[in-house]
């Protein structure tokens, strides 16, 4: 049976993003630059760099969004190639892509969305 979510329902430890405030209030120092090098050397130097950009200097705005709408990832833990905690997962410990799936739904719900497909995101 179809269903949604993709691979984002399997996902399990936690969502990375630098210079959050959630860092902030862990006392945690990070920096965007940092999060840009892990993940280029995790990712053997082939990374598309504009597309890495984009996803380094966004991050803190996409847990920011989360947070906005009642999707809590106000705890914190460290991943594969990693030099610091920047791994954002709620602090119920529920795997990542279930609950991201399970709240994100609830909202479209909320927002009187029939389906995702008909849901437009933009300026929420
Ligand atoms: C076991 C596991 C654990 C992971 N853990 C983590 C983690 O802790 N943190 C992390 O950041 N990442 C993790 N990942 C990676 C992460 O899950 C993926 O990078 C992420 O889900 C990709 O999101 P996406 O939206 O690009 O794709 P998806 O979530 O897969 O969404 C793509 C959707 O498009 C649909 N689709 C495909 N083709 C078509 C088509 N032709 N027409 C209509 N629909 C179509 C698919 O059915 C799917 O629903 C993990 C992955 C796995 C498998």
């Amino acid at each position: 049976m179809p269903q949604l979510g993709g691979n984002t329902t399997r996902a399990s430890s936690g969502m990375n993003a630098a210079a959050t405030e959630v860092q902030r209030k862990h006392h945690i120092k990070d920096t965007v630059a940092s999060f840009y090098h892990d993940t280029f050397v995790g990712g053997g130097e082939q990374n598309n760099p504009e597309l890495l950009k984009y996803f380094t200097e966004n991050g803190a705005d996409a847990i920011d969004w989360l947070m906005k709408h009642g999707i809590v990832l106000d705890d914190l833990t460290i991943t594969g190639g990693m030099s610091t905690m920047r791994t954002h997962r709620p602090s119920s410990m529920a795997p990542i892509g279930g609950y991201l799936v399970t709240e994100l739904l609830k909202l479209a719900d909320k927002l009187s969305c029939q389906s995702l497909r008909k849901c437009t995101w933009t300026g929420y």
